[in-house]
């Protein structure tokens, strides 16, 4: 039986912590810098990066088994994937905007790292291909696309544009600082998410050019799909839809 080898992520630069500031109650920006982002690029809006975490003090740089990456006593290693929100080549600072929420590994990091402390990034993935021909942009998602969400919106032509964000709090809303039709969606239940989504897309007319690009938990995710393609007739072409994160 032959095993699929997928092909090695892009090695890791190694970068420290510069600053961090909060976006909102709910949100931290943590800025890292280093000599090896020489090079690093962001060529479209909404890409990825794969940040690796220090495990206690130390900084492990994992080796890539063909499949996944290990630690040299075989345990995994701590790495997730985020936004490249803005990157300042000239002084290679990369900033990351982190979603705050109860468990997982990086609230705790983001909260309690300190300039100088170490990390690394990997990438940045492909991002989304701006349309400037589009008639018309409807972007959507929860707390976790809001970096990509405001990074779009810098990119994104000057035509109609429609914004709906779920959020779990009202804490999380932030200015989008742009003149768009937005509306936020205060809903605590995951479970919620979803449909609180799709009904907050209900006066949004969707025409045939419309371009819709969202991003959120998976299965909230599943249900705007339902809706754009099998609902409100929205060509698969037109529509980047991406699950960020699993409840559970
Ligand atoms: C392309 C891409 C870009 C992304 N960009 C960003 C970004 O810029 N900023 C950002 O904050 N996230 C972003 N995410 C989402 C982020 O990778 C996930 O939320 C990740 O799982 C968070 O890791 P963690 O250590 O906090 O939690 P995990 O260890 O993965 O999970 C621990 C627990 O937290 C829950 N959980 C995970 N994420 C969330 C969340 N966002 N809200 C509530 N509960 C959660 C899980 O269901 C689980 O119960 C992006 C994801 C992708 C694929």
């Amino acid at each position: 039986m032959s095993h699929r080898v997928r092909q090695p992520p892009p090695p890791f630069r190694v970068v420290e912590v510069a600053d961090k500031e909060a976006i909102s109650p709910r949100m931290i920006r943590v800025r890292v810098t280093g000599d090896e982002l020489e090079g690093f690029a962001i060529e479209a809006p909404a890409a990825s990066v794969r940040l690796l975490l220090p495990q206690g003090d130390e900084l492990e740089i994992p080796t890539w088994q063909g499949n996944e990456f290990r630690n040299a006593d075989g345990s995994s290693p701590i790495i997730r994937t985020l936004t490249p929100r803005r990157f300042d080549g000239d002084r290679r600072l990369l900033d990351l905007d982190i979603a705050l929420h109860e468990g997982g590994a990086l609230t705790p990091w983001a909260e309690e790292c300190r300039v100088g402390d170490p990390a690394a990034v990997s990438g940045p993935g492909r991002g989304y291909t701006v349309d400037s021909g589009a008639f018309s942009y409807v972007v959507a998602g929860d707390e976790s696309a809001i970096p990509a969400i405001c990074q779009l919106l810098e990119w994104l032509p000057d035509v109609p544009i429609s914004a709906r964000v779920a959020v779990a709090s009202d804490e999380a809303i932030v200015d989008l600082h742009r003149d768009i039709d937005e509306r936020w969606v205060v809903e605590p239940d995951v479970d919620a998410l979803g449909d609180r989504l799709v009904q907050s897309l209900e006066d949004v007319v969707f025409e045939g050019a419309t371009k819709v690009w969202a991003a959120g938990e998976a299965a909230a995710m599943q249900r705007l799909r339902k809706h754009l393609f099998g609902e409100r007739g929205v060509d698969r072409f037109n529509a980047s839809v991406r699950g960020y994160w699993k409840a559970r």
